[in-house]
């Protein structure tokens, strides 16, 4: 017996976590700062670890009332019907959902590159194929409709990421309605927003319920997260908002039960904990502007917790930060190979990092002409790999 050809499927490849990496260098965790998973510095909504220890000696239940009253509370957030919020197991859930719901055997995605991993990985468990539009880098990363339209083929899905991650840029309201009227009827536009809380930019759903001076669409879908500015990643909890004419597919699509009590239950607590969402943005949109301040370096302009930053040799500098304490991610495998992205810390994190990152350049990690005194270990693990969270 043997699994079905798998060799265009690549392994997801996750940013390195403190244990891991304080082992090998035989150092202690303490000494680390991770700042590559574009995690949350101020960690999950307190109100929400309580409720995962109040929770917690009744998990022989299903979560079936749990499901139902957050779905409620998620559609009254963005005031759609209830039938819209398709709960998952973190964004990454949603993004097979809306898979399972569109895709036909052949049926091809479009996706950015660079961009999210996962789009094209979930594509191809669901016999989809992958194409890809680039985001320029002599454009700033700038998302344009003609950039999209000039690769796009009727493809079945479309994978607009807003703001965008690695690069932070966004992409205005209105040009998700020019690509989602010049694309097939059939075509779905899907703007993953799981960045959508530390932007100025409006939210997508906009265009769904005809909102805001938009027309009612039925060929836009939104995806959201609480891994990021709800500080909740650890207890995978996502969800997509369709449009209402076929929000009843979800029914068909749902691994049941996937989005698991202790998350639903974390989730309502936290989505009505705006002090720790309020003081999340702010954190990092105070990182993300003193990042582009002080740092020697090219800074893209970034509406999410993260910035991109042009070092030259982004796999040098990424491994001489991290031997120095501070974990961030190589975007070599993004492929821009002389960027790496850093997420927001808290402030003392933030500051770290950008005194480590300008001594790092100072000392000549990020020339492409690499010294051949200085003692790096050899470690490639980025280079085969895909882009994580
Ligand atoms: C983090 C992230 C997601 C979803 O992550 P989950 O942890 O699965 O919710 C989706 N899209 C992008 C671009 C992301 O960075």
């Amino acid at each position: 017996m043997h699994p079905r050809d798998l060799s265009d499927h690549v392994a997801y490849e996750a940013g390195r976590g403190i244990e891991e990496v304080a082992r090998e260098l035989g150092r202690d965790p303490s000494e680390f700062v991770k700042l590559a998973s574009n995690e949350n510095p101020h960690g999950p909504s307190p109100a929400a670890a309580v409720a995962i220890r109040e929770i917690a000696s009744d998990v022989n239940s299903y979560p079936k009332a749990a499901h139902a009253d957050l779905t409620a509370a998620i559609a009254d957030r963005f005031d759609v019907d209830a039938s819209q919020v398709w709960l998952a197991n973190g964004g990454d859930g949603a993004i097979d959902y809306l898979h399972r719901a569109t895709l036909e055997p052949g049926d091809d995605v479009l996706v950015p590159t660079p961009g999210f991993a996962y789009y094209g990985m979930s594509a191809r468990f669901h016999h989809g194929d992958v194409a890809e539009y680039a985001l320029s880098r002599d454009d700033d990363f700038d998302q344009t409709t003609a950039g999209v339209l000039e690769s796009y083929d009727g493809e079945r899905v479309v994978w607009l990421t807003s703001p965008h991650n690695p690069t932070g840029s966004t992409i205005p309201l209105e040009n998700v309605e020019r690509l989602a009227a010049e694309t097939d009827e059939e075509t779905l536009i899907v703007v993953d927003e799981a960045y959508g809380e530390f932007a100025e930019t409006e939210s997508a759903v906009s265009l769904i319920e005809g909102r805001d001076g938009f027309d009612s669409r039925d060929d836009v879908a939104v995806l959201r997260t609480f891994s990021k500015a709800y500080g909740l990643a650890g207890i995978r909890l996502g969800y997509a908002i369709v449009p209402g004419e076929w929000g009843g597919a979800y029914a068909r699509v749902n691994t049941p039960f996937a989005a698991s009590e202790l998350a639903c239950r974390a989730g309502l607590a936290a989505i009505d904990d705006d002090e720790h969402v309020e003081r999340t943005v702010e954190t990092a949109r105070e990182a993300r502007e003193y990042m582009r301040e002080a740092i020697d370096a090219r800074v893209w302009p970034s509406e999410g917790n993260f910035v991109l930053v042009d070092v030259g040799d982004a796999s040098a500098v990424a491994e001489e930060m991290q031997r120095r304490g501070v974990i961030v991610r190589d975007c070599s495998s993004f492929g821009l190979d002389s960027c790496i992205r850093i997420t927001c810390g808290t402030e003392a994190e933030t500051d770290r990092a950008v005194e480590t990152l300008n001594a790092v350049l100072a000392d000549g990690f990020g020339d492409s002409d690499p010294d051949p005194e200085s003692d790096r270990d050899g470690d490639a693990e980025t280079e085969t790999g895909v882009a994580d969270a």
